[in-house]
Parts: C-alpha cells; sequence; structure tokens
C-alpha cells in the first residue's frame, strides 16, 4: 500500500531521514517505532507532503506522491493525526467531527455554516463514533473543556472520519492515561479487523508491540530493524538504541 525508498531529508546538518525504506502492507498495522528524535514523525511529514524530501521516493497505491502537494495527497485517500493538537478549541465535540467527513476546504465552510441542517445521515455516524468510545455525553461540550486524553480520542476519531484508504497515526497515547490507552488500542484493533490499512508512530514500546503486526525500527534516520513485535521485543540493537536515550 505504502512504499518508501532510500528516502532522505536533512535538516541542515541533521539527518532527520537518512536513506530510509520500509513498505506498509495492506489491511495491517505497522508501527513505526524508535527513541526520540529519530526521524518518525518527519517520516510521516513527507507521506504528507507537508515536507519535501532530498531524494527518494514514496509510493502509494501504485501512484508516485513524492512531490505531491498535501491536499492532493489527501484527497488519494491518506488520513493522518499529527503529534500535536488541531481540534477547533472553541467547537464543541459535535462540531469537529462534522468538519472531518469533509476535508475539502470549501465544504468545510459551507459545514462549519450549516450546522443546523446536519443530516441525519451524518449525525448518526457521529453518535456511532462516539458511541464507540464512550463519549457521547460530550457531544455538545466545547473542545477546550476536555481532557488532554479526550482531545486526543476525538482527534483520532477526526483523522477516521476523514475520507480515506490508509491512516497515519503520530504517538496517539502519549500523555493520555492508562484507561483512555486501552480505549484506543480497542479502536486500532477494530479497524484493522474492518480492513483498514494503519501506520501508528508511537514511542511507547509496549503499547506498540502489543497491537503491532510489524515493526520499523528508526534511529538517528536510519531503519535499523524490522520484524514481528516479538522479535523485536528481545532485539539488542534496539534495546540499546532505547537506553541511550
Ligand atoms: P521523532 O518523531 O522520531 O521524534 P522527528 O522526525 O520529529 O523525530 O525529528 C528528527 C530530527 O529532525 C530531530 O533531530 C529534529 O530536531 C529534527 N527536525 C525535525 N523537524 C525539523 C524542522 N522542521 N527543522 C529542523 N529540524 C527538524
Ligand atoms: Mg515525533
Amino acid at each position: 500500500m505504502l512504499e518508501i525508498k532510500n528516502l532522505k531529508k536533512y535538516f541542515g546538518g541533521v539527518k532527520a531521514v537518512d536513506n530510509c525504506s520500509f513498505e506498509v502492507k495492506p489491511k495491517t498495522i505497522t508501527a513505526l517505532i524508535g527513541p526520540n528524535g529519530a526521524g518518525k514523525s518527519t517520516v510521516f511529514n513527507l507521506v504528507s507532503g507537508i515536507l519535501k524530501a532530498d531524494s527518494g521516493k514514496i509510493i502509494f497505491s501504485g501512484a508516485d506522491i513524492t512531490k505531491a502537494k498535501p491536499e492532493k495527497i489527501s484527497n488519494l485517500g491518506i488520513s493522518r493525526l499529527f503529534q500535536q493538537t488541531k481540534l477547533f478549541n472553541n467547537l464543541t465535540v459535535k462540531e469537529n467531527l462534522l468538519l472531518a467527513l469533509d476535508n475539502e476546504d470549501t465544504k468545510f465552510w459551507k459545514n462549519l455554516f450549516s450546522l443546523n441542517k446536519l443530516s441525519k445521515e451524518k449525525e448518526t455516524k457521529i453518535k456511532e463514533m462516539l458511541n464507540l468510545i464512550g463519549m457521547e455525553k460530550f457531544e455538545s461540550t466545547l473542545t477546550r473543556d476536555l481532557s488532554y486524553g479526550q482531545k486526543r480520542l476525538i482527534e483520532l476519531l477526526r483523522t477516521i472520519l476523514n475520507p480515506h484508504k490508509f491512516l497515519m497515526v503520530d504517538e496517539p497515547v502519549a500523555g493520555v492515561n492508562p484507561k483512555l490507552r486501552e480505549v484506543i488500542a480497542k479502536i486500532l484493533e477494530k479497524l484493522k479487523n474492518q480492513g483498514e490499512t494503519i501506520l501508528l508512530i508511537e514511542h511507547d514500546m509496549n503499547f506498540t508491540l502489543n497491537v503491532a503486526d510489524w515493526v520499523i525500527v528508526m534511529e538517528k534516520g536510519k531503519v535499523i530493524a524490522q520484524g514481528k513485535p516479538e522479535e523485536i521485543r528481545n532485539n539488542p540493537r534496539v534495546l540499546e538504541a532505547y537506553l541511550g536515550e
């Protein structure tokens, strides 16, 4: 589904992504892990077109998207959860989710100003999603009044509601309490069972090794190991990279 070939991105002297190659197979959860500064988020920024690669290739569903603009990449079906929060704090949970149902700018504004004329179909979809995470009571709550973990959950829902073929989630459980972590793990598993393809960035090794089918480990811009979770768990090279932090 996604193929990264010899990807490079330097920031001055910092080799953020350095000759990185890997593949994401359809209908799997593939995790990209590694110590802070390994280059994981930069890979996401390159795939989603926010940054341009110095060299290398990014192929999505057979199409070369290395030089494509973010809107084009989003329209091809890549939806992502950012490491930093991007919710509209002064809108309600429901309004934030509604905006995600359409990812084109013009429709965005149309949706924003016709919130009262919400279609039954969208309304049902939003209720269903909130039920999934046990947050149905928060529909009319302003996003700014949510806890950090609740915000991350709503953002994750936004990423999922955004029409897509491929999901990229950057550190969904960082700073989130154990109970909500479990909710997020369940959502990811449910999505996979529904046939979704997910690329997950996560710093927390335990969380990752429990949900991922395949794990790619980055350090200093390079892939230093990949394999099944049980192979990664005991890989001395990986433990060393984490201990070196
Ligand atoms: P990770 O997500 O694995 O923690 P990042 O991809 O965010 O790592 O960062 C990789 C390296 O690139 C780090 O050394 C970081 O400081 C640097 N970096 C990331 N983005 C930028 C940027 N926009 N400008 C300069 N340096 C950056
Ligand atoms: Mg990061």
